[in-house]
């Protein structure tokens, strides 16, 4: 069965190989954010013939086709997901690097809020809260 991602290249008319199919849904199946190089990891796992750089083309082209995103996390590696998900904001362990999505309603209000204050509609917002566990 295609794969969410696979159907959205292809109405964007994109040519859907087998090696991009693999890639689409490897990253449409990851709710970790992977990086480019995970990616690979898990593309390789499914068909050994995959290269890195296949994987780096296609990740940056599903990218300019405005099907994944990239995220900054703040330790220099670029991490994708799928657009069009719920909207949600990240809050990153640095030191494990594990990322939680997180939806709160009232920093959604305050920041629409900031917005108008400044006599703008807010149309996207990113938010990202770097964090470590609490001492026990
Ligand atoms: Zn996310």
């Amino acid at each position: 069965m295609a794969s969410v991602i696979e159907n959205v290249c292809i109405e964007k008319g994109m040519r859907m190989t087998g090696q991009r199919k693999v890639i689409a849904k490897v990253i449409g199946d990851a709710d970790d954010h992977p990086d480019v190089e995970e990616v690979y990891r898990r593309a390789a796992d499914i068909d050994s013939k995959i290269s890195i750089a296949t994987v780096y083309r296609t990740v940056r082209m599903f990218e300019e086709a405005g099907i994944i995103e990239k995220h900054d996390f703040g330790d220099g590696r670029a991490r994708y997901e799928v657009v069009g998900e719920e909207h949600h904001d990240h809050l990153i362990d640095v030191r494990s690097g594990e990322v939680i999505e997180f939806v709160n309603e009232e920093i959604e209000k305050l920041q629409e809020k900031i917005a108008k204050e400044h006599g703008y509609k807010l149309v996207d917002h990113r938010l990202e809260l770097y964090v470590v566990p609490l001492e026990k």
